[in-house]
């Protein structure tokens, strides 16, 4: 590991300032991600700033019937909010299926949406790797891609995002607040938050440098019956191989965002028009344009059928 310097901040003003001043700086939270990175020296910052003390760790109540998430509420109480198990429970369900019960009391709302791909040559540093460093290719592509994406690839990178709450937050519409350099807030739709690989893999999100997630809103609750099914190797502990959210209503209709097959949570809004068609065609509008590996291309059908379970579920 890199030496580095260190501080606490009570303010987000204290924060941002911080971070706009001190080049190479980074937030750290509950670091189950990072100081994992910086072990590994893939993330090399030259000055953590410790947000734990900004006090984002609470969850209220909106005047439009939704709930403001603060960044630094930990995974395990997100999760086990009264209001969430009650109005959102494909949130509650998400967070439940990833990492461990150890790790999500460490893990912070923010710091989840923010958590980097699990692409093992990411983790290799004797392998190139665009997203670790730019311009130096890639060696999953032609190399072992079965964890890697299907859909939104390019030819830079074919990593996946690993969250599954944020596959929930996509399905919700939620909205990621925070706070600039300047000390100047804005609101970034969710579905604008994470970005597609292109040619700069390493732009990961819509987060200008130095800012800071100050929290996370949902919208009023949406009803229906909330489902997550995560597909993977081993029964707990594991990254998605694919997961689907869903939000089924009474009438049919439905949101669906799928886990394990992209750069980013993935929703197409438009294939949930096909849903009275059933799952495959919600499928097929889902990949249109997809490009899988022979080593990945058993995602699209497990998707379909996984769709169609919980479609199934959703009607019981
Ligand atoms: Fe790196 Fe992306 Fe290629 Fe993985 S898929 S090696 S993260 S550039």
């Amino acid at each position: 590991m890199r030496s580095f310097t260190y501080e606490r901040v009570s303010s987000a003003a204290d924060a941002v300032a911080h971070a706009a001043r001190v080049p190479g700086a980074r937030f750290i939270a509950g670091g189950t991600n990072l100081l994992d990175l910086m072990k590994l020296e893939i993330e090399t910052p030259a000055h953590l700033i410790d947000v734990n003390g900004l006090g984002f760790d609470r969850i209220e109540s909106t005047s439009d019937g939704g709930l403001r998430v603060g960044a630094l509420v930990r995974n395990t109480d997100l999760a086990a909010d009264a209001r969430v198990r009650r109005d959102y429970g494909l949130l509650s369900r998400a967070l439940l299926a990833g990492a461990s019960g150890q790790l999500r009391n460490k893990a912070t709302t923010a710091g989840n949406l923010l958590q980097r791909t699990r692409c093992p040559y990411f983790y290799d540093t004797h392998q190139a790797c665009n997203k670790r460093q730019p311009g130096s290719g890639c060696a999953a592509i032609g190399g072992y891609t079965r964890q890697h994406a299907v859909v939104g690839t390019s030819e830079a990178c074919i990593a996946t995002h690993p969250s599954d709450m944020a596959v929930a937050m996509r399905a919700l519409d939620a909205t990621v607040e925070t706070v600039r350099a300047n000390g100047t807030r804005r609101t970034i739709p969710i579905a604008d938050f994470h970005k597609l690989p292109g040619a700069t893999p390493h732009v990961e999100t819509a987060l200008a440098l130095g800012e800071l997630i100050t929290s996370v809103r949902l919208p009023a609750p949406l009803g229906g019956r909330h489902i997550y099914r995560k597909v993977r190797d081993r029964a707990s502990y594991a990254f998605a191989l694919v997961s689907v959210g869903a939000i089924v209503q009474r009438d049919g209709s439905a949101r669906v965002a799928v886990g394990g097959v992209a750069h980013r949570p993935w929703r197409i809004e438009a294939a949930e028009a096909e849903m009275p068609r059933g799952a495959k065609a919600v499928a097929a509008a889902l990949f249109a344009g997809a490009t899988p590996t022979a080593q990945n291309a058993f995602k699209l059908p497990l998707v379909e059928r996984t769709l169609d379970a919980v479609l199934a579920e959703a009607r019981s």
